[in-house]
Protein backbone atom coordinates (compact mmCIF):
# COMPACT_ATOMS: atom_id res chain seq x y z
CA UNK A 1 0.00 0.00 0.00
CA UNK A 2 1.21 3.33 -1.03
CA UNK A 3 0.00 7.14 -0.15
CA UNK A 4 -0.93 8.51 -4.04
CA UNK A 5 -0.63 11.85 -4.30
CA UNK A 6 -3.73 13.52 -4.62
CA UNK A 7 -4.71 15.34 -8.15
CA UNK A 8 -5.92 19.42 -7.19
CA UNK A 9 -8.45 20.95 -9.53
CA UNK A 10 -7.64 22.07 -12.31
CA UNK A 11 -6.10 18.91 -13.40
CA UNK A 12 -7.67 17.71 -16.46
CA UNK A 13 -8.04 14.48 -15.09
CA UNK A 14 -10.50 15.43 -12.82
CA UNK A 15 -13.05 16.63 -15.53
CA UNK A 16 -12.90 12.93 -17.23
CA UNK A 17 -15.66 10.06 -17.45
CA UNK A 18 -13.95 7.08 -15.82
CA UNK A 19 -14.37 3.72 -17.44
CA UNK A 20 -15.75 0.53 -15.34
CA UNK A 21 -13.45 -1.83 -13.65
CA UNK A 22 -13.70 -5.10 -15.89
CA UNK A 23 -11.26 -7.65 -14.07
CA UNK A 24 -10.97 -7.48 -10.56
CA UNK A 25 -7.04 -8.13 -10.47
CA UNK A 26 -4.53 -7.40 -7.81
CA UNK A 27 -3.62 -4.27 -9.46
CA UNK A 28 -7.05 -2.98 -8.89
CA UNK A 29 -7.28 -4.39 -5.63
CA UNK A 30 -3.95 -2.66 -4.24
CA UNK A 31 -5.13 0.39 -5.51
CA UNK A 32 -8.18 0.21 -3.73
CA UNK A 33 -6.27 -0.11 -0.37
CA UNK A 34 -3.61 2.46 -1.59
CA UNK A 35 -6.93 5.09 -1.70
CA UNK A 36 -8.22 4.12 1.80
CA UNK A 37 -4.56 4.82 3.20
CA UNK A 38 -4.01 7.91 1.13
CA UNK A 39 -7.81 9.04 2.34
CA UNK A 40 -7.12 8.49 5.69
CA UNK A 41 -3.29 10.03 5.71
CA UNK A 42 -5.25 13.20 4.49
CA UNK A 43 -7.75 13.34 7.01
CA UNK A 44 -10.89 13.05 4.25
CA UNK A 45 -13.73 10.62 4.79
CA UNK A 46 -14.03 9.81 0.95
CA UNK A 47 -11.67 9.72 -2.08
CA UNK A 48 -12.33 8.67 -6.53
CA UNK A 49 -9.91 6.80 -8.15
CA UNK A 50 -9.79 9.77 -10.68
CA UNK A 51 -8.11 11.92 -7.99
CA UNK A 52 -5.29 9.43 -7.43
CA UNK A 53 -4.98 10.11 -11.47
CA UNK A 54 -6.55 6.62 -12.18
CA UNK A 55 -10.15 6.89 -14.52
CA UNK A 56 -11.50 4.05 -12.88
CA UNK A 57 -14.92 3.72 -11.29
CA UNK A 58 -14.13 2.87 -7.99
CA UNK A 59 -14.68 4.89 -4.37
CA UNK A 60 -13.35 4.34 -1.22
CA UNK A 61 -15.49 5.83 1.98
CA UNK A 62 -14.97 6.15 5.88
CA UNK A 63 -17.18 8.76 7.24
CA UNK A 64 -15.80 8.31 10.66
CA UNK A 65 -12.68 6.20 12.09
CA UNK A 66 -14.98 3.62 13.95
CA UNK A 67 -16.20 2.27 10.75
CA UNK A 68 -14.54 0.18 8.83
CA UNK A 69 -13.66 1.87 5.33
CA UNK A 70 -15.69 0.80 2.40
CA UNK A 71 -14.69 -0.06 -1.04
CA UNK A 72 -17.86 0.55 -3.86
CA UNK A 73 -16.47 -0.57 -7.69
CA UNK A 74 -18.45 0.51 -10.24
CA UNK A 75 -21.35 2.31 -7.99
CA UNK A 76 -24.30 2.69 -9.45
CA UNK A 77 -27.07 4.92 -7.49
CA UNK A 78 -30.57 2.97 -7.70
CA UNK A 79 -33.24 4.68 -6.24
CA UNK A 80 -32.72 8.31 -4.44
CA UNK A 81 -35.60 10.22 -1.96
CA UNK A 82 -35.53 13.89 -0.69
CA UNK A 83 -33.02 16.40 -0.71
CA UNK A 84 -30.68 17.74 1.79
CA UNK A 85 -27.99 20.46 1.40
CA UNK A 86 -24.54 20.21 3.29
CA UNK A 87 -21.21 21.98 2.97
CA UNK A 88 -18.91 20.10 1.08
CA UNK A 89 -15.29 19.63 0.88
CA UNK A 90 -12.87 18.11 -2.06
CA UNK A 91 -9.58 16.80 -1.10
CA UNK A 92 -9.48 18.08 -4.55
CA UNK A 93 -9.90 21.44 -3.92
CA UNK A 94 -7.99 22.33 -0.67
CA UNK A 95 -9.47 25.19 1.88
CA UNK A 96 -13.01 25.29 -0.30
CA UNK A 97 -16.15 24.78 1.03
CA UNK A 98 -19.37 24.75 -1.30
CA UNK A 99 -23.07 24.35 -0.58
CA UNK A 100 -24.58 21.35 -2.61
CA UNK A 101 -27.94 20.05 -2.75
CA UNK A 102 -27.83 16.67 -3.05
CA UNK A 103 -30.87 13.30 -2.04
CA UNK A 104 -30.98 12.58 1.09
CA UNK A 105 -31.61 8.97 0.67
CA UNK A 106 -29.86 6.77 -1.80
CA UNK A 107 -29.38 3.20 -2.70
CA UNK A 108 -26.34 1.71 -4.26
CA UNK A 109 -25.31 -0.99 -6.23
CA UNK A 110 -21.87 -1.96 -6.34
CA UNK A 111 -19.00 -4.73 -6.61
CA UNK A 112 -16.94 -5.84 -3.70
CA UNK A 113 -13.57 -6.41 -3.62
CA UNK A 114 -14.16 -10.35 -3.25
CA UNK A 115 -16.21 -9.39 -6.87
CA UNK A 116 -19.48 -9.74 -5.74
CA UNK A 117 -22.42 -7.55 -6.31
CA UNK A 118 -23.72 -5.87 -3.42
CA UNK A 119 -26.16 -3.12 -2.40
CA UNK A 120 -26.11 -0.24 0.07
CA UNK A 121 -28.30 1.95 1.72
CA UNK A 122 -27.06 5.28 2.49
CA UNK A 123 -28.67 8.56 4.24
CA UNK A 124 -26.97 11.50 5.83
CA UNK A 125 -23.68 12.14 5.97
CA UNK A 126 -22.47 8.68 4.02
CA UNK A 127 -25.10 9.28 1.17
CA UNK A 128 -24.11 12.94 0.74
CA UNK A 129 -20.02 11.42 0.44
CA UNK A 130 -21.02 8.60 -2.10
CA UNK A 131 -22.69 11.22 -4.05
CA UNK A 132 -19.82 13.40 -4.37
CA UNK A 133 -16.99 10.17 -5.20
CA UNK A 134 -19.71 9.06 -7.92
CA UNK A 135 -20.05 12.98 -9.24
CA UNK A 136 -16.08 12.74 -9.59
CA UNK A 137 -16.07 8.88 -11.53
CA UNK A 138 -18.52 11.51 -14.17
CA UNK A 139 -15.42 14.48 -13.97
CA UNK A 140 -17.92 16.14 -12.18
CA UNK A 141 -16.46 18.33 -9.23
CA UNK A 142 -17.60 20.75 -6.42
CA UNK A 143 -16.41 23.32 -8.78
CA UNK A 144 -19.46 22.18 -11.06
CA UNK A 145 -21.82 22.90 -8.01
CA UNK A 146 -20.25 26.45 -7.19
ZN1 LIG B 1 -14.08 15.32 -3.94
Amino acid sequence: MTILQILKYPNKNLTKKSEKVHTLNKEIINLAYSMIETMINNKGIGIAAPQVNVNKRIIVIAINEKIKPIILINPIITMKEGVTINTEGCLSFPDTFVKVKRSKIIKVLFIDLQGKKNLIFADNLLSVCIQHEINHLNGITLYDKI
